[in-house]
């Protein structure tokens, strides 16, 4: 595990938001250069004061029209009425004693979104979420148990970055420097609110972070991979594969029954990959699902030829789910199984496990907060029993 910064959880405040906007304001935050230009035009504005604009919201992180002081007053007073720079509300930082820091946020109909600030090996990685719930149904998901409730806007997405930047940075110092959209949802299920959300992270003028340091991750929605493989936004894939046959993955992915592994893996052999780029492939470890010998072969011979990493994640257990993660000797295992097939390989250490912050973890809070008091006995049961 890498080093990071301790937080001290008392300072760890959070910005208080007055109210949050109607959803019939004009939503800002998520809004590239190029529809921010429609917009100022369309309100009898010269184009260039899209820029200014941008830049204010974007690169300097503004939160009131009061502190743009090169744009004129009617400007401002008139986007205070018709507008608004913050999509969501922050409401809580739920701390884990490994660093990771799950952010939750109100949205303006009452639901709840939640990002997670996962500090390691020298990186700052925060993990946002595409949509309220998902539809997907992945058995091992807790996500999966709300179902869904709606995708998120372009704006709620890019405001859980600008938020997650303005409370980490102000309380350690350091930058996020990874941004993933592994946290609630599939991405490709809400693609053009992603799609726009993109364009904003990626803009010079914008968020302005690199490419190399964004990553989409999807359960294999195969068409729309192959559309989101046509935007050139050059952000890096991860693929939830999680299993080696049609059968298991059947059952734990129904994704799967639409777009089979053959049809996955064509699709991600024909990927407009940039040179030097490969796939991650997420594969959770579930005990005596997908972690045999046999799986390890399987796996091997699926990737073979595609730039490919894999990850394998130790399954995160969640109240009512059926499934056990593997002892760690049989993790080991299967990744020396891969890697002396030449695969890369790393196991993607569990971070946020106490506070439900971990992928595949995020879900509704009132029931995090009784799996927090069921975690912590049946933890304080282990620790009685020596
Ligand atoms: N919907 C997208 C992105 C969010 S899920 C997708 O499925 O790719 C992010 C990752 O968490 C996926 O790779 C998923 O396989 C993994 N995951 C889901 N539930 C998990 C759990 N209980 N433990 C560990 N990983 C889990
Ligand atoms: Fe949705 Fe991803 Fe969870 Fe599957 S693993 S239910 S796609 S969030």
């Amino acid at each position: 595990m890498g080093s990071y910064a301790k937080i001290d959880e008392e300072a760890f405040v959070l910005p208080v938001l007055e109210r949050l906007p109607a959803a019939d304001l004009v939503h800002l935050r998520g809004m590239p250069l190029k529809r921010l230009e429609t917009y100022v035009v369309e309100h009898g504005q010269k184009a260039f004061r899209a820029r200014q604009l941008f830049a204010w919201i974007q690169e300097r992180g503004a939160r009131s029209f009061e502190e743009m002081t090169d744009l004129s007053k009617s400007l401002r007073q008139f986007l205070s009425t018709e507008a608004a720079l913050s999509a969501i509300a922050p409401k809580g930082a739920h701390h884990s004693p490994d660093g990771t820091v799950k952010l939750t946020f109100d949205l303006h109909d009452g639901a709840v979104v939640e990002s997670v600030v996962i500090p390691a090996d020298g990186r700052v990685t925060l993990c946002v979420s595409s949509q309220v719930g998902c539809a997907m149904g992945c058995q091992f998901c807790r996500t999966a148990t709300m179902g869904f409730v709606r995708n998120l806007s372009s704006s709620e997405i890019v405001d859980q970055v600008a938020w997650a930047k303005q409370i980490w940075e102000s309380h350690t110092g350091s930058h996020l420097s990874n941004i993933v959209f592994m946290g609630m949802g599939e991405p490709l299920r809400n693609y053009d609110n992603v799609v726009e959300a993109l364009q904003v992270l990626l803009d010079p003028i914008g968020l302005n972070l690199s490419k190399r340091r964004i990553t989409v991750s999807t359960s294999g929605v195969v068409p729309i991979l192959e559309r989101f493989g046509g935007e050139e936004l050059d952000v890096n894939i991860a693929i939830s594969l999680n299993a080696t046959t049609d059968a298991v993955r059947d059952e734990l992915m129904p994704v799967n029954q639409k777009w089979n592994l053959a049809e996955l893996l064509g699709a991600l052999r024909r990927y407009p990959l940039k040179p030097n780029r490969r796939i991650t492939f997420e594969y959770v470890m579930l005990a005596g699902v997908n972690d045999s010998d046999n799986d390890a072969k399987r796996l091997v011979k699926l990737l073979h030829g595609l730039p490919s990493k894999v990850n394998l994640i130790p399954w995160n257990p969640f109240a009512g789910a059926r499934f056990e993660r593997p002892d760690r000797a049989q993790i080991v295992h299967f990744k020396e199984r891969l890697l002396a097939a030449n695969v890369n390989v790393t196991i993607r250490e569990s971070r946020g496990t106490e506070e439900l912050a971990a992928c595949g973890q995020l879900g509704e809070p009132s029931k995090a907060a009784a799996w927090r008091e069921q975690h912590r006995d049946s933890r304080r049961r282990g620790l009685e029993q020596g």
